[in-house]
């Protein structure tokens, strides 16, 4: 691929595989582990960023090991990443919720962005709106309208790449979030929700192979787009 794609700006992506070690996330009906899935699909991202953009990937885990939510942000802050992108399977306690979305770190008013936060965050309801009042500083520092914008792409092209492959591909939009695992990024970030983990058939998709690397593929698809739109209002 050319390196010439307009991506010029962004020359390092970390990459965030949700969960690990002790913290196994959500847990399928069929006992596939979050973990392992974001893990999976982190790799399947940073080559096909390395291959199709040219840029440099770092992971904030390539194994199954712990970490805590502040230290993968704090992680893209030191090493000056251009984007930080989180990847996680959704879950919840309906086992017929589908589908894919993907979110920015903002004060939410909403509460089942609140709710999908709560649960990432592995705290309760209380503690989202305790934090609240925290994110007024750090949003002073996060990049809200590029998030925004790169969530949109994101989210734009995996339901874009995922829907001639499959059937009852949901689109559930770009939604908002006190997540912590967003708090404290000083450059564009966004968690993608690649698909329902509580959900048997999308289970089973989150575990193949074939189904990460469609997602993977698109989520570059997504930054490129992202890329070349920031350029082209940079060049206005
Ligand atoms: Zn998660």
């Amino acid at each position: 691929m050319p390196q010439n794609n307009g991506s010029e700006g962004i020359r390092l992506i970390v990459v965030d595989a949700g969960h690990g070690g002790k913290d196994p996330g959500a847990v399928g009906p069929n006992r596939v582990y979050e973990k392992n899935v974001t893990l999976a699909l982190a790799k399947e991202l940073a080559k096909a960023l390395r291959e199709k953009m040219g840029v440099k990937v770092l992971l904030t885990r390539s194994t199954d090991r712990f970490l805590e939510l502040r230290e993968r942000t704090n992680y893209a802050n030191r090493v000056g990443a251009d984007l930080f992108i989180s990847l996680h399977a959704n879950a919840s306690p309906r086992g017929k919720a589908y589908g894919v979305e993907t979110y920015f770190l903002n004060l939410s008013k909403n509460n089942q962005a609140a709710q999908v936060a709560a649960r990432e965050n592995g705290t309760d309801l209380k503690e989202v709106g305790n934090l609240e009042a925290i994110l007024f500083d750090l949003m002073a520092n996060a990049k809200i309208n590029e998030s925004s914008r790169l969530a949109a792409e994101v989210q734009q092209s995996i339901v874009a790449g995922l829907r001639p492959h499959y059937s009852k591909i949901k689109d559930l939009g770009v939604k908002q979030g006190p997540f912590h695992v967003l708090l404290g990024a000083t450059m564009p970030s966004v968690l993608v929700e690649a698909a329902f983990i509580s959900n048997a058939r999308e289970e089973k998709r989150l575990k193949s192979s074939a189904y990460q690397k469609r997602v993977a593929n698109a989520i570059v698809k997504g930054i490129m787009n992202y890329a070349e739109s920031v350029n082209q209002v940079a060049r206005r």
